[in-house]
């Protein structure tokens, strides 16, 4: 089967095609159009020249054409999810709250942009000031370049293109390359609604080669940005002028406090160290747990594990499948096989079987062991003592990055100091460093990026503030 570009309300053919194949089987998926420079530049144009036609757009029209897209995916929900099964090994329960999530992404999209009103500014709080009356608005910011990530092929694409039709503006979306069947998919979505042409297109081949071409672009306004720290850092660095978002990669940490429901806990962590076999940007990758509940914590936190079903994605049972690739599988295996080298022990799991890395927690971790101190991106957890909530905090906040982090207390003074000195862009109290839902601002500090997501907040960032000021005489 051969898929084609979605470039201006067309679907168009390439030069050159790469096969796509799943990752839990090696079953052909289809042949990925490679887009050309000339076709990238004819993009770019397209947007350029939507650009009017999407500032015309009242906002109960966008909002209209947000909620069209929300009705689509309801009526094709399991289809949707089927591909982001075959394409990523995510498992198909999964993928579904993934489709579920991504009705209710792109429904706060449809919500928010009726509320995206500017504000009236003081200006007689100025001595200069005086009889001057002056206000806001939110005007959108241009053509927008959506660089997505493999792991959320249909939600974090949604908090990319909805935020983006919300706020007037193209968007050229170029997906993860083991991704672009959910892309195209969502262009078939959106081909049914009444969004302008060359306001929504799909380029896919090589991530840096589309990329770059991208960012280095002068007719792309902004870049929104959801992938690796490296390939984040990279755009930064060439994007000049440009509006850049970067929502990056983590470590992220939980805190166990003693006195606390362990088992509900556990089956917590449970979901949080092992969905999408840990390839979630706020897996929950480093667990400090106080002396007194660590043996019962590591017990419980064993049994669950053990009951986990490893397998076919497309089953419903099945809670942990393939990683990405086989490179990936290894290389996660390989960290584990270090930080066992430096001292830690396994306490289940750590073997890949029928090309499946077990869903794996190792415990007395140093903290210079690479699956500790870098992203593992892998089903793998870390499982510490620590003897007071203080040490579980430098511990977390000795990371490069800063994404979410999670503690569970009865002590309301303890659950304070956290969310004072954790150095992460959300603290999470009583839950997993991985619960999101998707209104919420969302974001990093150090490398795990710059911006806020979460519709509101990318909203206002895909606009320009213009002032307007009158002299009233
Ligand atoms: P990746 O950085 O390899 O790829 C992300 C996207 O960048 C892909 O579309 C890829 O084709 C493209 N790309 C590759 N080279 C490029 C270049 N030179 N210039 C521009 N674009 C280029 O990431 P991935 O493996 O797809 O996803 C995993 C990473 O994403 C992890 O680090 C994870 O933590 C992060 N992530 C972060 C969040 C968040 O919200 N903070 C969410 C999900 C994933």
């Amino acid at each position: 089967m051969e898929k084609a570009l979605y470039l201006n309300g067309n679907w168009v053919k390439a030069g050159e095609y790469t096969g796509l194949y799943s990752p839990y089987d090696g079953e052909f998926l289809a042949n990925i159009p490679v887009a050309s420079a000339g076709q990238m530049e004819e993009a770019i144009q397209f947007a350029k020249n939507a650009e009017t036609s999407m500032k015309q757009l009242t906002s109960l029209e966008k909002s209209n054409i947000l909620l069209q897209i929300c009705y689509q995916f309801e009526h094709r929900k399991e289809e949707a999810a089927r591909i982001i099964v075959k394409e990523t090994a995510k498992p198909m329960k999964f993928a579904l709250a993934e489709i579920d999530r991504t009705i209710e992404t792109y429904r706060f999209a449809a919500e928010e942009v009726k509320r995206l009103a500017g504000e009236l500014v003081p200006m007689d709080a100025a001595k200069n000031g005086a009889n001057k009356f002056a206000y806001t608005l939110h005007e959108p910011i241009g053509t927008v370049a959506a660089i997505t990530p493999f792991n959320f092929p249909q939600n974090l694409v949604a908090h990319k293109v909805g935020p983006a039709i919300a706020a007037g503006n193209p968007v050229i979306l170029k997906p993860a390359s083991q991704t672009p069947l959910s892309a195209l998919f969502l262009a078939e979505l959106i081909h049914n609604t009444e969004l302008p042409k060359g306001a929504f297109q799909v380029l896919t081949g090589s991530g840096s080669q589309i990329g770059d071409y991208l960012v280095l672009h002068e007719d792309i306004k902004m870049i929104t940005f959801t992938g690796s720290p490296e390939v984040g850092k990279s755009i930064k660095m060439k994007a000049d002028l440009k509006r850049v978002s970067l929502e990056l990669g983590s470590n992220a940490g939980c805190i166990i406090d003693n006195e606390v429901d362990l088992p509900a806990i556990a089956k917590k962590c449970i979901v949080g160290a092992f969905s999408n076999q840990g390839q979630v940007c706020i897996s929950l990758q480093r667990t400090y747990v106080m002396e007194d509940s660590y043996q019962p914590f590591i017990d419980e936190f064993k049994k669950l594990t053990k009951a986990l079903k490893i397998g076919n994605p497309l089953s419903l049972e099945t809670d942990i499948s393939a990683m990405i690739n086989k490179k990936e599988t290894q290389r996660a295996k390989a960290w584990i096989d270090e930080a066992v080298n430096l001292g830690a022990t396994i306490e289940y799991g750590g073997e890949i079987i029928n090309e499946v890395l077990q869903p794996t927690i190792l415990a007395n971790v140093p903290s210079e062991a690479r699956i500790s101190c870098q992203e593992a991106f892998a089903p793998v957890v870390i499982i510490n003592k620590i003897s007071t909530v203080e040490d579980g905090i430098s511990e977390i906040n000795n990371s490069i990055y800063g994404l979410q982090a999670g503690i569970f207390t009865n002590n309301i003074s303890k659950a304070l100091k956290a969310s004072k000195s954790l150095q992460v862009g959300g603290v999470i109290i009583n839950d997993i460093p991985t619960f999101r839902v998707d209104q919420m601002p969302y974001g990093g500090v150090k490398n795990s990026g710059t911006g806020r997501e979460g519709i509101k907040y990318a909203l206002e960032e895909m606009t320009e503030m213009k002032l307007v000021v009158w002299n009233e005489g």
